[in-house]
């Protein structure tokens, strides 16, 4: 019977109906230990999956992350013994996608911040003077599933969509593409992330494209940590060159750094695929994809 151990929280459901393609152990206490006899390993963002944990996992012949970066797991290593890694890349586009719509609705009428106030017992209205979005510059860094469907969204509240995404890339019929990336950076009111973590994406927002950003831009990452440099926007969110930012992403996670300190930025702890919905599209989609590779 076919051994499949997760390592990370799973939907309920999606544990069950994976019972039914092979014996299940549910994040155990020793990975290593629960890996000695597996044929498949699941995991989430969290579970590293090195080199050790590979060469500790002699049967091993697919690994599936549910979700879509790869980044926590040792590519190399897997293809060296011959191991499939697939993902869902698909399946959480929607929820990014609407997290990153709530954070620059937030932004733009500070309603995390008077949440904040009112808990603590202030009323101050006169400082919560908030922005509209219809006719503002959404400027999307990374126009792919993610990035694109959040354009159409966004398109659809009346905002002008432009993106920066060297080809090939998608083309629709809302979105201008700008090549220029400083042209691009200097039209954006709201600039919003939705690249991979690469060479090219790195830093991608840092003190000198800053500099070249409209007075008073917003600025959004949901895509991955170490897009942006976190002390090139510590120093220009304290300026007040940009309004405010959003993030749910951090270059180290649990995320404990200064920015928490600012009151112009906004914090999610990596929640962008959290969505009831789009757990059961992931693991509906794993499933489908292991059956298929077991058969
Ligand atoms: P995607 O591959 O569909 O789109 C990425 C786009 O970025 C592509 O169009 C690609 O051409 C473009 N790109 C690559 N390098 C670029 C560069 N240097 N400059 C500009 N564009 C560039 O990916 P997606 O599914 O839309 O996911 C985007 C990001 O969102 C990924 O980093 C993913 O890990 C992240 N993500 C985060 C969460 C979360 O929980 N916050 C959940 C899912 C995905």
């Amino acid at each position: 019977m076919t051994q499949i151990v997760i390592s990370d929280n799973m939907e309920s459901e999606v544990v069950e109906e994976l019972k039914t393609i092979g014996e299940v152990i549910y994040l155990p206490e020793n990975l290593s230990e629960a890996l000695k006899d597996a044929d498949v390993l699941i995991v989430r963002s969290k579970t590293k999956v090195t080199k050790e944990v590979i060469e500790g996992a002699p049967t091993l012949k697919i690994i599936a992350r549910a979700g879509v970066g790869l980044d926590n797991i040792d590519l190399k290593a897997a293809g060296e013994k011959g191991i499939t890694v697939i993902n869902t890349p698909g399946a959480s586009a929607n929820a990014v996608a609407e997290l990153a719509l709530g954070h620059i609705f937030s932004m733009f009428r500070n309603i995390a911040k008077a949440h904040y106030q009112m808990k603590n017992k202030i009323w101050d209205k006169k400082h919560l003077v908030g922005r509209e979005l219809e006719g503002k510059t959404l400027g999307i860094i990374g126009y792919g599933r993610i990035g694109s469907l959040l354009g159409k969204k966004a398109n659809s509240l009346g905002m002008k969509i432009i993106a920066y995404n060297p080809p090939p890339r998608h083309e629709d019929e809302i979105v201008e593409f700008i090549d220029d990336f400083d042209e691009f950076l200097k039209k954006a009111d709201v600039i919003t992330l939705h690249v991979p973590l690469i060479d090219s994406t790195k830093n991608i927002i840092n003190s000198e494209t800053i500099s070249k950003m409209k007075d008073g831009v917003y600025i959004l990452n949901t895509s991955r940590g170490g897009i942006i440099d976190e002390d090139a926007l510590y120093e220009e969110c304290k300026t007040g060159k940009i309004a405010a930012a959003a993030l749910d992403v951090y270059a180290e996670e649990p995320y404990m750094g200064k920015l928490l300190e600012l009151d112009n930025v906004f914090f999610t702890p990596h929640i962008g695929a959290s969505t009831k919905e789009a757990q059961l599209r992931i693991g509906k989609e794993l499933i489908e994809k292991i059956k298929e590779l077991i058969k």
